[in-house]
């Protein structure tokens, strides 16, 4: 049988290669993890949901009934407590332009310039949805998971790995940043990782259904 193709929503390569390394980790074979590269480009629309949650499923389903594959998307980011849990959904623009990550993290920074140690914690999140257009499967289906990675907040950026908010984030129980840490060994505890795992047994369940229909 040929490979089941699972669209990854994304142009970060860096995304690409994580979700292959899960899937290889799990044993899963028979899926071919594609791009947003690798497909017919598609309108990128802007993300507009209130919830981590609304934005990754609202990418996940725009890509598959755009292309016709299961589509997985994401949507992440970091919910500072002092700040009541935002950046939150406009991480990527809170300085005000988007994918700004060196005015993002000055400016957190800056308004936590005041806040004791004891109330620095945050936490970065992600949502991570799959969405199976209707024919491809026994059935049409979307689901939706979470992961949570808890932290504190530096008082100066430390580290030259990873992106976004990494240089200001130390992970509950390390003493560096998670920029600070391998690739893969972030990989392994983040928000991501976390939920491209939990998506496992959605993915299954589409292999297995795909299976039983061919
Ligand atoms: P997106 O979900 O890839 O669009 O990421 C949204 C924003 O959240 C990014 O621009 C970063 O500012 C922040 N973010 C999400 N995940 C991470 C992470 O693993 N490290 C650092 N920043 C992150």
């Amino acid at each position: 049988m040929s490979p089941v193709r699972v669209l990854l929503a994304t142009r970060n390569a860096q995304k690409l290669v994580e979700l292959r390394r899960i899937l290889a980790s799990a044993e899963i074979s028979g899926v071919r993890v594609l791009g947003l590269d690798d497909v017919p480009s598609l309108p990128e629309l802007p993300e507009t949901a209130a919830t981590f949650e609304g934005n990754a499923l609202a990418k996940a389903r725009d890509a598959a009934v755009a292309t016709g594959l299961a589509t997985v998307a994401d949507d992440s980011g970091l919910e500072v407590d002092a700040l009541n849990g935002m950046p939150g959904v406009l991480s990527a623009r809170w300085a005000g332009r988007h994918g700004d990550d060196a005015a993002n993290l000055q400016l957190v920074l800056d308004q936590l310039a005041d806040v004791p140690e004891d109330r620095r914690g945050a936490a970065f999140v992600c949502a991570a949805a799959l969405v199976v257009p209707p024919g491809l499967a026994v059935s049409a289906a979307q689901t939706v998971v979470r992961g949570h990675w808890r932290g504190t907040l530096t008082r100066a950026a430390r580290g030259g790995n990873g992106f976004g908010y990494d240089p200001i984030f130390v992970p509950d129980g390390d003493r560096r940043t998670s920029a600070e840490l391998e690739p893969a060994e972030k990989d392994a505890v983040s928000h991501r990782g976390q939920a491209l795992r939990a998506l496992l047994p959605a993915l299954r369940g589409l292999l297995s259904s795909v299976s039983t229909r061919s």
